[in-house]
């Protein structure tokens, strides 16, 4: 049985870390919080029977043998970093989980034919370096040079961070990434950050595709000044520039009514940033996702120019930087069918949806066959303090991970 007490237990320790006075918590990737974190989950994995390591991308990896040593693994995973002031659960539940399902096997003196790793992935939020999925896409060969230049708010480089954390960043293509085909099958479970299966009264649900993101960065340059000599008519403010570009991300995404295609602008660094001083650059992001790539390029291609219009009829210098791009996922369909099997002899009815958020699955699906569990929230909040799932539901979640993760290890 998967054991509840165990989970809720290290929901709970692991939410101390990096604990808001809000009551979210704030773990940055390759901090010192993310360190503690690694520590903690560590230590969990090894009682849970399996080898430790922290690859050179700062992914945390946890690995049971099988009986066939040679065999390719089930992977599950998901991470453990969150955005500045998120909730107990994202992420947490399916390293957790992953965890509990190994520990229960180990228990139970279950050996399945095949390896079982955890991974908890490095900066799957991206809200330190500002670009995510970093973890899930190093094991896939999927990061370029620019991912180790960016800079962090106190002006360090990913590169430096790696280091700094012990890692060694040239190593990784020789020892993070993995080829197609060395991975049996990928699974996550998450909180479905959404609404939708509180509205079904459902406990969970199974994916059955993910919303491909486009981020971008946006950089608007116009004059600083002095906020009480510089006449109005006389400015270049970056910021009104910026802010007419955020309303109109909102208008093209309304435009498109009963798509499912959203955009926001979550970020924006306003520079040099006095009171008294008119904003002479902006740099903000601007994130679109939607089931239909096509759809969400042309919304995108549609932001880009009304942006560089904005930026023409107002004097101002405009740039635009691609920072993500991932092509919305199919969950594997035979994977899908075990989940469902498997959900029916708990006597489970589990509804099929689709994720708007991004995870490393969508990545993980690159090289290998993907599942994902969502595991229903409260009103559907996340990123926020008030995040929050019941632990049955949890529970009920990681006992289908469980019993999935065991056919597949099982052929
Ligand atoms: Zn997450």
């Amino acid at each position: 049985m998967i054991n509840h007490g165990r989970l809720e237990e290290r929901i709970q320790s692991l939410g101390m870390i990096g604990a808001t006075p809000e009551g979210g918590v704030a773990r940055l990737s390759l901090s010192k919080e993310d360190r503690e974190a690694q520590m903690l989950v560590s230590a969990w994995m090894q009682k849970a029977g399996m080898e430790v390591r922290v690859d050179p991308a700062g992914n945390l990896i946890g690995r049971i043998e099988g009986t066939r040593r040679e065999a390719q693994p089930v992977v599950i995973g998901s991470h453990i970093d969150s955005v500045v002031n998120g909730g107990k659960y994202d992420g947490v539940i399916g390293v957790i989980g992953g965890i509990e399902v190994v520990q229960h096997l180990h228990e139970e003196g279950i050996k399945p034919l095949r390896p079982i790793e955890v991974i908890a992935f490095c900066e799957e939020e991206g809200s330190r370096f500002q670009s995510g999925l970093f973890g899930s896409r190093a094991m896939v060969g999927a990061i370029n040079e620019q991912d180790f230049e960016l800079v962090d708010q106190q002006g360090m480089t990913r590169r430096e961070a790696l280091i700094q954390f012990g890692l060694d960043p040239k190593k990784i293509k020789e020892e993070v990434v993995r080829r197609q085909g060395a991975i049996q099958a990928y699974l996550e479970m998450h909180i479905e950050q959404g609404p939708v299966l509180e509205l079904l009264q459902a406990p969970i649900g199974i994916v059955n595709g993910i919303a491909g993101p486009a981020w971008v960065e946006v950089t608007v340059q116009g004059k600083a000044g002095h906020a009480g000599t510089l006449p109005m008519n006389m400015r270049q403010d970056a910021l009104l520039g910026a802010a007419q570009i955020a309303l109109l991300v909102e208008d093209i995404c309304h435009a498109y009514q009963d798509a499912p295609v959203v955009g926001t602008v979550g970020h924006m660094e306003v520079l040099p940033g006095g009171a008294n001083t008119v904003p002479g650059r902006v740099v903000f992001s601007v994130d679109v996702r939607d089931i239909d790539k096509g759809r969400r390029d042309e919304v995108m291609r549609q932001v880009k120019t009304g942006a560089q219009q904005i930026c023409e009829q107002r004097g101002l210098g405009f740039s635009w930087n691609e920072r993500l791009n991932l092509d919305p996922v199919e969950c594997s369909p035979s994977i899908i069918d075990v989940m469902k099997e498997q959900s029916l002899k708990m006597k489970l009815q589990c509804p099929l949806l689709i994720s708007g958020a991004g995870h490393d699955a969508q990545l993980m699906a690159v090289i290998t066959e993907m599942g994902m569990i969502f595991v229903r929230c409260k009103d559907g909040v996340s990123h926020n303090p008030a995040e929050y799932a019941d632990i049955a539901d949890i529970a009920l979640g990681t006992e289908l991970l469980s019993r999935v993760a065991l056919h597949l290890a099982s052929q």
